[in-house]
């Protein structure tokens, strides 16, 4: 079968390798499409901290089932799957508290280990979750991200029902935090960036304001839209230290924020508003099972709109050519799908 492989940063190869035997209780799955996450263009570019090359990306990946181990169960050929690319020790601290989504092992398959870029893939069966029927294998990738959105929004609040929030940041992960925080039901989604494009792909998918702050005032539009209060929650997505600086200027005081961005370099915050008003900075990583099902179920009851996210297709073959697209539309690109059919 055809696997890509990141050999160098910027440099793909398309490699021919055999199909990979499966264990009793692994699942083997034809893989139809594999997302593009940020992450993956930092490890393209050579610059992700934490993945080192050569490396076969894609941790965001749908397909069918062709061949399931003699102790899987609930998974059968022909099942239409994602997969949660978690690798965990399942031993430690946080793994026994339930929080294997921080376990001190913690592992990303297609980050520090062989990820989906290929034709078939195999899978633990406790990691394969079927998708609804009505959800195209493109979009379903996207689940992904959206599993790590309703987790954000968990870390925010015990229930974002009625909450009025304000997401930093409209590029996929902003986005699909906002959408999970709407999806479960939050009373009104404020999204600001500096990308148009971005904001349209805010509004095509039902948020309710979004703010472009290059020509708008984000505190007045936040006191017109959500009255004197304010936000109850802030999602910091856009790893931009101004972004979260102004935050910490404007909300009210005694309020969450979560920092959902990944932050490369160390910011310089204002701490002192911290300390003053009572903030509280809360992290955020991934997701359990539990996030990804919820997830899940957003996109079965048709909360979430997955399809809008998506700039651009490619087949896998044209891996290269995918990147080098992101790379030269960096404001008006979201997502980006390769799409994989067997030879
Ligand atoms: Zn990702
Ligand atoms: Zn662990």
């Amino acid at each position: 079968m055809r696997q890509v492989v990141l050999t160098a940063p910027k440099q793909f190869e398309v490699r021919e390798v055999p199909v990979p035997e499966i264990t009793e209780t692994q699942v083997l799955i034809r893989v139809r499409a594999v997302g593009i996450c940020g992450s993956d263009i930092h490890a393209y570019y050579g610059e992700h901290p934490f993945i080192t090359c050569p490396v076969v990306l894609g941790h965001e990946a749908t397909g069918e089932v062709v061949k399931t181990g003699k102790k899987v169960e609930n998974i059968q050929p022909g099942d239409r799957v994602i997969y949660r690319p978690q690798k965990i020790c399942g031993e430690c601290s946080l793994c026994r508290e339930g929080r294997y989504n921080v376990c001190k092992k913690l592992e990303v398959w297609g980050c520090q280990d062989t990820g989906a870029s290929s034709e078939y893939y195999a899978v633990e069966k406790e990691l394969v979750y079927k998708i609804p029927d009505h959800t195209g294998y493109g979009e379903g990738t996207i689940i992904e991200p959206l599993a790590v959105g309703v987790h954000a929004v968990k870390r925010g609040v015990s229930g974002v029902k009625g909450k009025k929030v304000w997401v930093i940041g409209a590029g996929t992960i902003g986005n699909v935090v906002a959408q999970s925080a709407k999806g479960l039901g939050a009373a009104a989604v404020m999204v600001t960036d500096v990308s148009d494009y971005k904001l349209e792909m805010a509004k095509k998918c039902g948020l309710d304001y979004p703010v472009n702050i290059k020509n708008e005032d984000a505190a007045q539009v936040m006191r017109e839209k959500f009255g004197e209060d304010g936000a109850d929650v802030v999602y910091e997505c856009s790893a931009n230290e101004k972004a979260l600086n102004q935050a910490l200027d404007i909300v009210r005081k005694g309020i969450n924020i979560v920092i959902v961005g990944v932050y490369g370099n160390r910011a310089a915050v204002n701490l002192a508003n911290v300390q003053d008003r009572e903030y509280s900075l809360v992290g955020t990583l991934m997701y359990t099972e539990e996030d990804y099902l919820e997830a899940i179920g957003l996109v079965r009851g048709g909360k979430v709109d997955l399809k809008a996210l998506i700039s651009k297709e490619f087949p896998l073959e044209q891996t290269a050519e995918a990147y080098q697209y992101i790379e030269e539309h960096k404001d008006d690109v979201q997502k980006v799908i390769l799409n994989v059919t067997a030879q």
